[in-house]
């Protein structure tokens, strides 16, 4: 018998959702994992449905739900009036089994797959064991990952690059990550406050428009994820000092006492993308493929919807019920839908949130509740916000 095993670089979210769709159809698959353990790193904390749906297929989807937040709607809105614009997720109760932003930390979902493929026969998980590169030949792919420091090489059909924003994936493969660097560095801090006590009529998730700047309140949990936005004429290692983190929080929710900060961290965002999402054997998802601006959280959504689409293509070829040629669709469907719908809309997102003109956002405000007021508007837009219209747009691609 052929050697049918899939390769996968990378026990990150988008690694195990597909490890996870590839061993439910009986596929074998090994999963290669740089780090010890699982990676625990506070970044994307919202949901939408049609992942969620996507996760139900394999008893995951439930798990999230029970640990996340069921947020049926999100807010833009204008501190500290409190003016915003709010929309109704709810209006896909025809379109998903969960008409709502699910908001939980992607740790929890990576826990939850890992959970899950430990037990399959099917998989074995490596940790400890980063890729270093990855090559193919006519009938098979191979992949040489370092042990105790020492390098050895496995060989299977096809090989997953899921290793993240540096994958070591691409770079074997030698191919161009296009793109650009977003010039801020973004703070996040985790507090445990009840900010829904103080600013009326919050929502599970809240991108604010403040004098002179923007914050995101998004919830987590009991605690609050707070993205502050950053001061130009301060030092990024002056915002993260405690007293600087204190005084953005006062300037959210003025209190008496020092603000209980649980953890806090800087990023830069990226928006970029992949040259090619396939090379023969070896295929590209997830943080490996595109980068985005959080802001509308789609990145790790995006990078399961590869994974499931991917999945679904290998099993097909692997079982013979379609031919190779079918993989090439993987790259046709996805790649226009991660540039169109989730690049080109995180970045209107983040643009929109950091516009500091207040006739340019009353303008924007106002055309956002005209959308949130009419409903035929509204479910065009959460078609689009939700990533539905994106998942459509790819399954019409042949
Ligand atoms: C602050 C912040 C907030 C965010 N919020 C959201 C949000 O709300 N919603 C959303 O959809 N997205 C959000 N994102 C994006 C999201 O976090 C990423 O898109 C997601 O983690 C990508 O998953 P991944 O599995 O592709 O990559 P990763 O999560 O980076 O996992 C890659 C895995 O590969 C491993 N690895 C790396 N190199 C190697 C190697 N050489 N060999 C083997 N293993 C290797 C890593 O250790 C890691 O375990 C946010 C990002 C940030 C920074």
């Amino acid at each position: 018998m052929t050697n049918q095993e899939v390769l996968i670089a990378g026990a990150g979210p988008v690694g195990l959702s597909a490890a996870i769709a590839l061993a439910s159809a009986g596929i074998r698959v090994r999963v290669f994992e740089a780090e010890k353990e699982l990676l625990v790193d506070p970044r994307a904390t919202t949901f939408h449905p049609p992942t969620l749906d996507m996760l139900d297929a394999y008893g995951v989807g439930d798990v999230m739900v029970q640990k996340g937040v069921i947020c049926p709607h999100w807010q833009i809105r204008w501190h500290p009036s409190g003016e915003r614009a709010v929309f109704d997720v709810t209006v896909l109760a025809n379109d998903t089994g969960h008409p709502y932003r699910l908001q939980c930390d992607q740790t929890v979902l990576s826990q939850a797959l890992l959970d899950r493929v430990i037990r399959m026969p099917e998989v074995t998980v490596e940790f400890g064991a980063p890729v270093k590169s990855v090559s193919q030949y006519a009938s098979g792919a191979s992949l040489t990952f370092e042990r105790d420091g020492r390098d050895e090489t496995v060989k299977g059909a096809w090989v997953i690059g899921a290793d993240g924003a540096h994958s070591a994936v691409r770079k074997s493969l030698d191919l161009a990550f296009e793109g650009s660097i977003y010039p801020e560095t973004n703070l996040i801090v985790t507090v445990k406050f009840p900010f829904e006590d103080h600013l009326e009529g919050l929502s599970g998730v809240n991108y604010c428009w403040r004098d002179g700047g923007n914050f995101s309140l998004l919830k987590v949990e009991d605690t609050w994820r707070v993205a502050i936005y950053p001061l130009a004429d301060k030092t990024i290692e002056e915002q993260l000092t405690p007293e600087s983190i204190e005084a953005a929080l006062q300037h959210i929710v003025p209190q008496p006492r020092p603000y209980p900060v649980l953890a806090r961290r800087a990023y830069r965002a990226h928006q970029r993308m992949v040259s090619k999402y396939r090379v023969g054997r070896i295929f590209l998802a997830g943080d490996a493929a595109h980068l985005t601006s959080p802001t509308g959280g789609m990145g790790l959504n995006g990078g399961v919807h590869d994974a499931i689409n991917l999945a679904e293509k290998l099993i097909a070829v692997i079982r013979k019920d379609e031919p190779e040629s079918l993989l090439d669709r993987y790259e046709r469907q996805r790649r226009p839908v991660v540039a169109e719908a989730i690049i080109a809309q995180s970045d209107a997102n983040r643009r929109r949130m950091r516009e500091l003109d207040p006739e340019k956002r009353r303008a924007s405000l106002k055309n956002l509740q005209e959308i949130c007021a009419d409903r035929d508007k509204l479910y065009k837009h959460m078609l689009n916000t939700s990533m539905i219209s994106g998942l459509r747009q790819a399954a019409a691609v042949l």
